[in-house]
């Protein structure tokens, strides 16, 4: 590694984790500047004492679809951390009135799906399905609800669900761009690319610690609890980074990714304009009793359930834990931890089966700043991998990558960043 040319990587995030390995195999040594002490950002795990387990900041929801990051998996040979769901399907549940149903995407590229009853949202008109096929090409400053009725039956059952799953953002506002950008790569393309996947044992265990091993297996280890407190701009360039323990010198041929949320974008990086607005995201984890009936009963159930017309959007089921998502959670995420928890302990306990009148151990996590709100203003504001600076690139779920703010946007952000700065670099050594 000693006489390859060096890219110095901000944030070990999945972004930042993406273009450090990448880069590597690109014949490039990263050197990623990681503030906290740990790597992941915003997906990780963490052991919890109240519960005695470890859990995610939030569950996690991928998609057979996100080549991005399954090609990351492979490059550090940890394929195998995540689960894929058997059937392809998502399960829902109307708080209302009761009523289940399953969205099953079919084998093959058309989704004729669409049109079975038994594999699609009940209460969807011909009309709905339509929709689909013209948000998937819809245009940069589209809202969804320029496409669907916001009064129709399949805008609650499966729009709002999508949005806020995907965008972390509620439909009425949500850009059709985005989604449709999704639903093309995924729901729209095959049963396969719609598959869920799970990390079984945590996300760090899947996707970010076989990545901080691998980095370090070919002497690149991150540098963490290291700040980037300022980079230092001369003749079109960054000429030097100034951590807590010292200045950097960026040599010439270097290359500088900066892989950080919008706001500490924003302030290293002068005239930069970066999305401003953000949607919290509230889980709930509950341990649940070891009762043998209990976990045969939960085991032999879909491991995740979507709810309609309820505060929880999404249970997710790992032996004991009981994990609950609730995205674009607004001002539920200024509650008190203990509200939120009895708040949505009523609706889960039902979903599951489980005595409603006594409720669990639990850990409330918020997360005030999940991600951008994905409204078609903020999408516009997403800055490009490319900076006016000569060696300095850009990464991040919220950068301009075309798709949602999530783990796969930030994995190929990542990687597009790592593959702009070794052009740079090769070109440099030319
Ligand atoms: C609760 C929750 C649920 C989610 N659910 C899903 C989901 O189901 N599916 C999905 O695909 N996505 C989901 N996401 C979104 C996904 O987690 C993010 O899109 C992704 O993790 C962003 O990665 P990133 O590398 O771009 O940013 P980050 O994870 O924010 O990484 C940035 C890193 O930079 C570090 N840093 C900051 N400032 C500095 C500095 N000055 N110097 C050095 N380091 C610095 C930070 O500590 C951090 O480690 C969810 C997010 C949350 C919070």
């Amino acid at each position: 590694m000693g006489n390859r040319p060096p890219v110095y990587i901000l944030g070990a995030g999945m972004a930042g984790l993406a273009a450090a390995v990448r880069a590597a195999g690109l014949g490039m040594r990263p050197v990623l500047f990681e503030a906290t002490n740990h790597a992941g950002g915003r997906c990780r795990s963490f052991f919890e004492d109240g519960l005695n387990r470890t859990i995610d900041n939030g569950t996690h929801l991928i998609l057979g679809g996100n080549r991005g990051l399954f090609t990351y998996l492979d490059e550090i040979g940890a394929a195998g951390g995540l689960t894929p769901m058997h059937p392809a399907q998502f399960p829902f549940r109307d708080m209302a009135d009761g009523r289940t149903w399953t969205v099953r995407p079919s084998a093959g590229r058309i989704p004729w799906w669409l049109l079975v009853p038994g594999r699609r949202v009940p209460g969807g008109r011909l009309v709905d399905y339509l929709a689909i096929m013209r948000i998937a090409r819809a245009g940069e400053d589209a809202p969804l609800t320029d496409f669907i009725d916001a009064a129709s039956p399949m805008f609650q059952r499966f729009w709002q669900p999508l949005a806020r799953a995907v965008l972390n953002t509620e439909a009425e506002e949500a850009s059709a761009a985005l989604i449709g950008r999704m639903l093309a790569e995924t729901l729209m393309k095959s049963a396969e690319a719609s598959r869920p996947y799970l990390a079984p044992k945590g996300l760090s265990a899947a996707l970010i610690d076989p990545g901080v091993a691998h980095l370090g297996g070919i002497g690149c280890a991150p540098k963490f609890g290291v700040r980037v407190k300022s980079l230092d701009f001369a003749g079109g360039r960054v000429g030097a980074l100034e951590t807590e323990t010292g200045v950097t010198e960026i040599e010439d041929g270097a290359a500088v990714i900066a892989a950080l949320p919008p706001g500490e974008t924003g302030r290293l990086i002068p005239e930069i304009e970066v999305p401003g607005r953000f949607n919290a995201i509230v889980n709930v984890h509950y341990l649940l009793d070891e009762a043998p009936e209990n976990q045969q009963k939960r085991h032999s159930e879909a491991r995740f359930l979507g709810l309609i017309g309820s505060p929880a959007h999404w249970i997710f089921t790992r032996g004991d834990v009981v994990s609950v998502t609730i995205s674009a959670a607004g001002a539920l995420a200024d509650q008190p931890a203990e509200r939120i928890a009895s708040l949505i302990w009523m609706d889960v306990a039902a979903a599951l089966g489980e005595n409603g009148t006594r409720m669990p151990r639990y850990r409330v996590v918020k997360e005030k700043r999940a991600t951008i709100a994905q409204t078609p203003a903020q999408n516009a504001l997403r800055a490009a991998a490319e900076t006016r600076f000569d060696n300095l690139f850009l990464a991040g779920d919220w950068t301009k990558t075309g798709l949602p703010a999530t783990i796969e946007g930030a994995v190929r952000s990542g990687q597009k960043a790592a593959g702009l700065a070794a052009e740079f670099s090769n070109n440099r050594r030319k």
